[in-house]
Order: structure tokens, then C-alpha cells, then sequence
């Protein structure tokens, strides 16, 4: 007979021995430490600047908003909406999703906070935050997904569409991604759409059995987005499927003529793509999507997107936008090896007593409130053990602080990479700094050049 009390002492042995569970993270997320956390930091300063110069506004909006305006916004026949929200309600049972993008957000907040009232259109806004999506989890997709994105808000003119498409794609060409290329379309107006929608219907009814579950459904609700289907899109009657470039009426050929001759003037490599009609509803002319070249998946994309605003209770408003994803991002700029991420620091400053920590401590304050990158001791490391910590942060120089020179207001100054050292007056490390390290500040000797007779310099 099996003994269940021996089998219960095993039991909490084992426990013991496993200790205290680790929680892992969530399925779907992501910790950004270390390389990935500072390229993630450099990518967003490039975001930053680039919006600084074409005069874009960072906006935050909430990470959670109301079920509805998810349902109104993206519009209720894409998956994101119907399958992929988180979706919850609060402690006051109120309807609250996470939010899964972020127009819908921005475009609330326009209206909200009346922003159309200003007389100041357009509205160029920048967002950049995280996105929740229930998904299954790949290689660069994410349940919680960071994005930046951009919406403008009150011009129809298609020169707007190109900057926005401009901006997208410098700043690609920014963070070195030079082979991206943009791939555009134009879905027309709601005149243009729905006599291409019925020409889809048309052309799709005799294949219908065949088509996927997903598509079958998209034949009612939405037969533009059965065009981008991964499952179905390479069967071989979807090559003579109607184009929607051949059903745009003269305005809308206008506009989408326009935006291509105003993205060649701002010299915008891109491509006309047929096949790009989006995931999401609420776009109408001009929609693309950010690609580069050894990577089929694309960055992000957007569009044009005029009757949302007034969809969500606001007044009639032209819009255009766009979203990246940083995860997707972030990868193919590691994947390259070209960021500009720093990798040392300036100095470690080393020590071994108390009276050359208390040195130590006040020369790293006055080094970093001078704008260099220091490092020092914390752990009472061996000077051995701290060459190495110095090695394992690259500093270009060590500091070597030792009492009997620290009386004589000396320091030991060793560049790291050519081994050199040379003591030198504590008060003129600064100066010493601001000759070795920094490119654009000014010599000691160009601080103290007395201007004598003869002399050649610049001043
Ligand atoms: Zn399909």
C-alpha cells in the first residue's frame, strides 16, 4: 500500500526547497533594461526633436478611456475591437478599456477640450505611450505595445498628408533606417469607397466558400479589408481583384495626385500600393505604411482620416495621422548596430579611505553638475576590483584620489586607453576635462590666453 504519510514529508521538502515562488512578468510584456533601454531612450530624444522642428505638440492622453469611444472610434468590425481589447469594468461599473491605439484618444481630447475652438487649425499633436491588445505574442508584437504617432487635426489639404508622411519617414531616416520606403494608397472618398466596395463584393461573391472564416465576415461588414487578408491575399484570383485606384472619382484622384507630387518635392522614397487599405475603418484617402527594406512587417502606417472627429461628436474635421510601433522600432535599429547610444562614461573615480570617499564624492558632484558622465565606488571594491568596474563602464579616464597627494590638492588623472597618467591640481579638473573630453568647449589655454603681441590666435 502506498505510504501516504512518507509521501507527505517529501512533499514538504520539496517546498522548502523550491524557496519563495519568482512572479514572472505578464505574457505579452516586456522590461526594457540595459542596450535595449537606452536605445529605447535615444529613439524617443530623435521623436522628440524631430516633432520639436516640425512644431508638433507632445500630447498625453489616458491609457484607459471608455469602452464606447473604442467602439465609435475604430469602429466595430476590426479585430482590434472585437477581439483584442482589454476590457473591464471599474469599481463605480463603468465600461473602461485600455486603450488598444491612440487615435481615438487624441481625437477625444480635441473635441473635450475644444481645441478646435482656437481658431488655430491645424492642430499638430504627438503622442508616444503604451497600447494594450490581447494578441498572441510574436516576435515584435506585444500585449502591451508602445507606439508613437502623430494626428493632425483641421487641414484637408494634401500637403498636409505629405508632411505627415514626411515626418514619418525622416525620422526613420533619422535613426538610420535610410532604406525605408513608404507605401501608399488612396482609399478615395465615401463616394469612391462604395462603388469600390461593390465591385469587391461583386468579384469575391463567386469565391466566398472558399475565403476564410475572418473574411466571410469582412464580405458583410468590411470586403476592403478581405484585399490585405495574410491568410487568403496570396490565392491566385486575388491578382485580378478590382483596384481602387481605378474607382476614385476626380476628386479624390486629385488629392492623391497631389500628395505624390508634394512627398517627390520633399524627396520621400515611395511606392503606390493598391493592396494597403489599413485595419481600421475610419480612413479615407490617403492611407500608408512605413516599410524598410529587409524587414516584410511594416513599422507603422496611417492616414487620412476626415469624418472621425465628428463620428465622436465634434464638429466636421478634417484629420491625418500616423503610428510607429517603438518595439518594432527599437529591434531593427539593434539589429543594425546603428545607434548612437553612448557606451562609457568620462570617469571613475577611484579611492580607498575615508578621507579620499569624502574627496571622491565632492569631485563627482562638481564633475557631473559640469556635465560629465562619473562613476564612482560604493561598495568598498578593492582598487583592483575597481579597474575592473572602471573597464566594465569603458571610462575614458580614471581618477585616482590617494591622501598624501589629495594634502597637496593633487589628483592622479590615467587615461584609460593609452595607460598615460599625470597628477594634476584638484581645482583645474574641470579645465582638464574641458580639454580632454568635451569637443565643444573651450580649452584651458584659450581660457587663459593672454592676448600678447604677436600672437596668432583667433581673438
Ligand atoms: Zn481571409
Amino acid at each position: 500500500m502506498f505510504d501516504f504519510s512518507n509521501r507527505k514529508i517529501y512533499c514538504i521538502i520539496t517546498d522548502r526547497k523550491k524557496g519563495i515562488k519568482m512572479i514572472s512578468k505578464p505574457k505579452g510584456t516586456v522590461d526594457l533594461t540595459d542596450k535595449l533601454a537606452r536605445t529605447w531612450k535615444y529613439v524617443e530624444e530623435v521623436i522628440d526633436s524631430c516633432m520639436e522642428k516640425y512644431n508638433y505638440n507632445y500630447i498625453r492622453t489616458p491609457i484607459f478611456e471608455s469602452t464606447e469611444l473604442f467602439h465609435r472610434g475604430i469602429g466595430d468590425s476590426t479585430d482590434i475591437v472585437t477581439k483584442e481589447t482589454y476590457d473591464f469594468k471599474d469599481r463605480g461599473d463603468r465600461s473602461i478599456t485600455l486603450r488598444p491605439e491612440g487615435t481615438a484618444g487624441v481625437v477625444r481630447s480635441y473635441i473635450e477640450n475644444k481645441m478646435y475652438g482656437t481658431h488655430n487649425l491645424p492642430v499638430k499633436v504627438y503622442y508616444n505611450g503604451t497600447m494594450y491588445r490581447y494578441e498572441r505574442p510574436g516576435k515584435g508584437r506585444y500585449r502591451e505595445l508602445s507606439q508613437y504617432g502623430v494626428e493632425v487635426m483641421g487641414s484637408s489639404d494634401p500637403m498636409m498628408d505629405a508632411e505627415v508622411i514626411s515626418l514619418a519617414y525622416n525620422i526613420n531616416k533619422m535613426l538610420g533606417l535610410t532604406d525605408t520606403v513608404v507605401h501608399i494608397n488612396s482609399l478615395g472618398d465615401k463616394e469612391s469607397r462604395d462603388k469600390y466596395r461593390e465591385a469587391l463584393k461583386e468579384y469575391f461573391k463567386p469565391h466566398l466558400d472558399d475565403l476564410c472564416d475572418d473574411c466571410k465576415e469582412r464580405f458583410v461588414k468590411n470586403p476592403l479589408r478581405i484585399i490585405d487578408c495574410k491568410v487568403d491575399s496570396n490565392k491566385d484570383y486575388f491578382k485580378d481583384a478590382p483596384n481602387i485606384l481605378d474607382y476614385l472619382n476626380v476628386e479624390s484622384k486629385e488629392h492623391f495626385d497631389k500628395v505624390c507630387e508634394y512627398l517627390d518635392l520633399l524627396e520621400v522614397k515611395y511606392e503606390i500600393d493598391p493592396k494597403i487599405v489599413r485595419g481600421l475603418d475610419y480612413y479615407n484617402h490617403t492611407v500608408f505604411e512605413l516599410c524598410t527594406l529587409n524587414n516584410n512587417l511594416a513599422l507603422g502606417g496611417g492616414g487620412r482620416y476626415n469624418n472621425l472627429v465628428s463620428m465622436l461628436g465634434g464638429p466636421k474635421t478634417p484629420c491625418v495621422g500616423y503610428a510607429v510601433g517603438l518595439d518594432r522600432l527599437v529591434d531593427e535599429i539593434i539589429s543594425r548596430d546603428i545607434d548612437n547610444v553612448r557606451d562609457d562614461i568620462d570617469a571613475f573615480i577611484m579611492y580607498v579611505n575615508e578621507d579620499e570617499k569624502k574627496n571622491a564624492i565632492y569631485l563627482a558632484n562638481e564633475l557631473r553638475m559640469s556635465g560629465f558622465v562619473v562613476e564612482t565606488e560604493y561598495t568598498k571594491r578593492s582598487l583592483k576590483s575597481q579597474f575592473k568596474r572602471a573597464d566594465y563602464f569603458n571610462s575614458k579616464y580614471l581618477i585616482l584620489l590617494n591622501s598624501d597627494d589629495l594634502n597637496e590638492g593633487l589628483i592622479t588623472i590615467k587615461n584609460n586607453k593609452t595607460k598615460e597618467e599625470e597628477k594634476i591640481m584638484m581645482e583645474y579638473i574641470i579645465y582638464y576635462f574641458d580639454e580632454h573630453i568635451s569637443d565643444d568647449n573651450l580649452s584651458i589655454e584659450a581660457d587663459f590666453h593672454n592676448h600678447e603681441e604677436g600672437c596668432d590666435c583667433d581673438e
